[in-house]
């Protein structure tokens, strides 16, 4: 190990979370994040799981205490439990305060139990509707009865659960409460997403029609119940209120009505090894290059360069009549 100094971006922000994205796969085809037809990478293109297990002890070894694991769907890459054994290693050497993934939770029945052999304590389940058809409607390939197997599998297993939902109006704007109510009664964390213009345009105005402000989420729960600020900070992009009547607590991630840039002290490594220090800029490192063609001084080298060019902030922005600052990437690329 080199004794290079740890990762501190121009801001003063210490970088301590890695989002890696382990598959631009999927066996859903979500229609805010992919088409139908998709075409993904060629596997010569991904970085191996030994290529990932290499980069990623690399940047705990500078100071990266977090690892979450994405996607694609992390699941269904194949051996992918060889790299969370792996990155288990650094837990139990106390490198590493946190190893967790964002799933669509569809192969929990078969790895929940391992990955909680692996020392993963919660894990991100992604989850917009509880009504079977519309679930149908919004996945397009995904089965509810096989998802709610997967999330009683994790629980089985002592993992804790936070279910993500992507607030889309015309869709899920009538099961907000339905959602508050389910995860109080299973005992699971619940957040609430903004959908981003990530993708290219699927003839649908880039989403802008299900843009559904999560100020008017909040307010649509506050009619029901007392809403209390928490003042927790995670460095992300969600805020917290504590439901007063239930004691629950849930997140808005709202990257475009709300800037979270300030705080923000994380970075996201693609499939195919390309660092993002913004998921809102296009500005990216080629770490595979390095990692494949170049010495551990350089990987290093490139770590810092990149971490040196973190931008201060990202340019998203609704709040006009044409949706400003689009990404071209699909978020099942860089990892969500
Ligand atoms: N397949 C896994 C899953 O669905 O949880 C992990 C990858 S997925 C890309 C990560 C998260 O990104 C999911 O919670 C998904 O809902 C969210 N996501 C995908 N496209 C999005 C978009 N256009 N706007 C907001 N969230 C999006
Ligand atoms: Fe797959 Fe997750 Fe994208 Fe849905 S949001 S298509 S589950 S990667």
């Amino acid at each position: 190990m080199t004794d290079m100094p740890q990762l501190i971006d121009p801001f003063a922000r210490a970088i301590t979370y890695l989002r890696v994205s382990v598959t631009d796969r999927c066996d859903f085809r979500c229609v805010y994040c992919m088409s139908e037809n998709m075409t993904f990478l060629p596997k010569a293109e991904l970085l191996s799981l030994e290529e990932l297990d290499r980069l990623c002890t690399r940047f705990v070894e500078l100071g990266i205490r977090k690892l979450r694991i994405t996607g694609g769907e992390p699941l269904v890459r194949k051996g992918i439990m060889t790299y969370f054994e792996a990155m288990s290693r650094h837990l139990a050497s106390g490198a590493l305060d946190e190893l967790t993934l964002t799933s669509n939770g569809s192969q929990l029945r078969r790895f929940a139990q391992p990955l909680a052999d692996c020392g993963v304590k919660r894990i991100n389940v992604s989850l917009d509707t509880l009504d079977e058809q519309k679930f149908k409607d919004i996945t397009r390939w995904g089965r509810f009865a096989q998802v709610m197997d997967g999330v009683d599998a994790a629980q089985e297993a002592g993992i804790r659960i936070k279910i993500n939902a992507v607030a889309l109006k015309g869709t899920n704007d009538d099961e907000a409460y339905k959602m508050v109510e389910w995860c109080g009664a299973r005992g699971f964390d619940l957040t609430f997403i903004e959908v981003m213009p990530m993708g290219e345009d699927m003839g649908d105005g880039l989403r802008l029609d299900q843009f559904w402000d999560l100020k008017d989420v909040r307010a649509h729960l506050a009619a029901n119940w007392t809403l209390t600020d928490i003042p927790l900070n995670t460095g992300g992009p969600a805020r917290y209120v504590r439901v007063e009547e239930t004691g629950q607590k849930i997140g808005f991630i709202t990257p475009l009505s709300h800037n979270f840039c300030e705080s923000c002290n994380r970075v996201r490594l693609t499939c195919t090894g390309q660092l993002f220090m913004c998921l809102g800029q296009e500005d990216e490192a080629d770490l595979r290059k390095v990692l494949r063609e170049g010495t551990p001084a350089a990987l290093d080298k490139a770590i810092h360069t990149a971490i040196a060019r973190k931008p201060k902030g990202h340019d998203f922005d609704y709040s006009r009549q044409n949706v400003t600052g689009t990404m071209t990437r699909h978020m099942s690329h860089t990892g969500g």
